[in-house]
């Protein structure tokens, strides 16, 4: 099949031992097209046999891609990434269908995923271990990271290709097999990239998709041969999946959702502060799990902030996500549009001041796509469930703090803590926040603090259940188990037994 044609398949199957491969449960589920709110095809839901099939493919082509030399597994992942770029524009217009996001924000996914195949490719570099000569007379001692086996991803709807590639690239270029379980929200783009894959030269059953909800991820949880499972999802999802792979023996790293915060202090530029609230609240209609939905405004800020932030809302582009002037795309589902609507109406009943209320925006010629505009709250309090609970959605919520240690203090209180950011432009201010935040990645007058492929990714608190962040060096230890070797070659006669325990002589 050409990857072109991946856009008008009618029913999405799964990829196993690399080859597509139609689903045979008879279990499906409609694929929409956000922006035109009418189903456009049809996903696959596998069963446990299913996923077994593929869990067998991927534990039968993990011995000889373990002894592939790591830089003929980065050769592949150099093609891989070549691939990759040659079909950017198609990888985000694949986002975009099945998204909604735009294509802009759907390049920059791609490119973000991207770079975590550049970092994948110097993987000899990044196995290379430790090592001390004459730890004892006649002894060394030194270190290597193997890989696990079969190792699997589940991931959400909201980075199609993106989240998986914080995932795959490091375990296959650390000698491990995948199966991935993508969103059955947008599950088309993950055929592209295994097909990009085996293009590449991977060889198969090193890479296979199953499409599918939780009686695919269970069957994932419960088969012996998946050694470790990366998660991304919502909470209640990665805590199920945390607490069940380990049940089963697993190692797992579970990335759960967020409510992030801006604290905008009174002697920040308040531009750029406008521009930066507005990027990280509204882009990808606030789909982002480092998306800012609460902004910290302190002091005087508040009165100056709130009317400019209000202006920007109320006149955001809200269009189709291929409409080249669009801002902000629909929402992923119906059922997500109704929860994200549900909650402004929670927040107006609650007694924080609506500024701006996005409900029942409509889009011409597209009046059944599931649109809502840019919503803006002031005067939100912690007790309220708009500022307790994730809406995942275009809802940007304003509470006021007289300074920042209250600022700090109502960020450590919250239950996630996943991103932050704080615009000043005092730069104590900004190091002491930057130390007493709980929260896994922040940024200086960077809304978005997405680390670098490099650098790894992962929240705190109730954001991230495990003890490893996603890719960078975490994600090489994670996909690896080390093994210390201690050898000595004797000139010539044993010593006999020692009995005491053995120390350096
Ligand atoms: P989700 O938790 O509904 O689904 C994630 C995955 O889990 C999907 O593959 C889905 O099929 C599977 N799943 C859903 N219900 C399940 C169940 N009952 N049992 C087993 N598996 C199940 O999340 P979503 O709606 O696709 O994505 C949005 C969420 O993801 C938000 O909460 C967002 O904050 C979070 N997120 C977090 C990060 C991060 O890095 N922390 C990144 C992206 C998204």
């Amino acid at each position: 099949m050409s990857t072109a044609s991946y856009s008008n398949t009618s029913t999405v199957g799964h990829y196993i031992n690399g080859k597509a491969v139609p689903g045979s449960s008879g279990r499906h589920q409609p694929v929409f097209n956000p922006s035109l709110g009418a189903a456009a095809r049809d996903v696959t839901l596998a069963t446990a046999a299913e996923v077994d099939a593929a869990v067998s493919a991927a534990h039968a082509a993990f011995p000889a891609w373990a002894d592939t030399s790591p830089l003929r597994r980065a050769r592949i992942l150099n093609s891989f990434l070549a691939l990759l770029n040659q079909n950017r524009d198609l990888l985000a217009s694949m986002i975009t269908a099945e998204h909604g996001k735009v294509f802009s924000d759907a390049q920059g996914e791609v490119t973000r995923g991207i770079e975590i195949v550049e970092f994948a490719c110097g993987i000899p570099q990044l196995l290379k271990g430790d090592y001390t000569e004459q730890v004892s007379t006649g002894i060394d001692n030194w270190t290597v990271r193997q890989p696990l086996g079969v190792v699997a991803g589940i991931t959400p709807f909201n980075f199609p290709v993106m989240v998986p590639m914080w995932m795959f690239p490091v375990a296959i270029a650390c000698g491990n097999t995948f199966v991935l379980k993508p969103s059955e929200r947008d599950p088309s783009v993950s055929l592209l990239l295994a097909e990009l894959l085996t293009q590449a030269g991977l060889p198969a059953g090193v890479f296979n998709v199953v499409q599918g909800d939780k009686e695919a991820v269970d069957a994932l949880l419960a088969n012996d041969h998946v050694k470790a499972v990366s998660f991304v999802g919502s909470t209640p999802i990665a805590r199920y999946i945390y607490e069940t792979g380990a049940k089963h023996g697993k190692r797992v790293q579970a990335l759960g959702g967020a409510k992030n915060h801006m604290v905008v202090l009174p002697d920040a530029d308040i531009q750029q502060a406008v521009d930066g609230l507005i990027g990280a609240a509204y882009g990808s209609a606030g789909e982002r799990c480092m998306a800012i939905s609460v902004a910290v405004l302190v002091g005087d800020m508040a009165d100056e902030i709130i009317p400019r932030l209000a202006e920007r809302a109320r006149t955001l582009v809200v269009r189709d996500g291929m409409d080249a002037t669009a801002e902000m795309g629909p929402i992923v589902t119906r059922q997500a549009l109704e929860r994200i609507e549900g909650y402004i109406a929670l927040g107006v009943e609650a007694g924080a001041t609506l500024v701006v209320d996005g409900r029942g925006h409509k889009v011409d010629g597209h009046a059944e796509g599931f649109f809502t505009g840019g919503t803006l709250f002031d005067h939100v309090t912690p007790a309220m469930r708009i500022y307790k609970e994730e809406i995942f959605g275009p809802v940007l919520c304003c509470v006021r703090v007289p300074d920042l240690a209250a600022a700090v203090a109502l960020i450590n209180a919250h239950e996630y803590g996943n991103g932050v950011a704080c615009y000043t432009r005092d730069g104590h201010a900004a190091r002491e926040f930057a130390r007493r935040v709980e929260v896994g990645m922040v940024g200086i007058n960077v809304p978005i603090p997405v680390p670098m492929a490099w650098h790894g990714f992962g929240g705190w608190k109730r954001s991230l259940f495990g003890d490893m962040h996603a890719y960078g060096e975490e994600g090489v230890r994670f996909y690896t188990r080390q093994k210390s070797i201690m050898q000595r070659w004797p000139e010539s006669i044993a010593k006999g037994a020692e009995f005491v325990m053995p120390t350096s002589k």
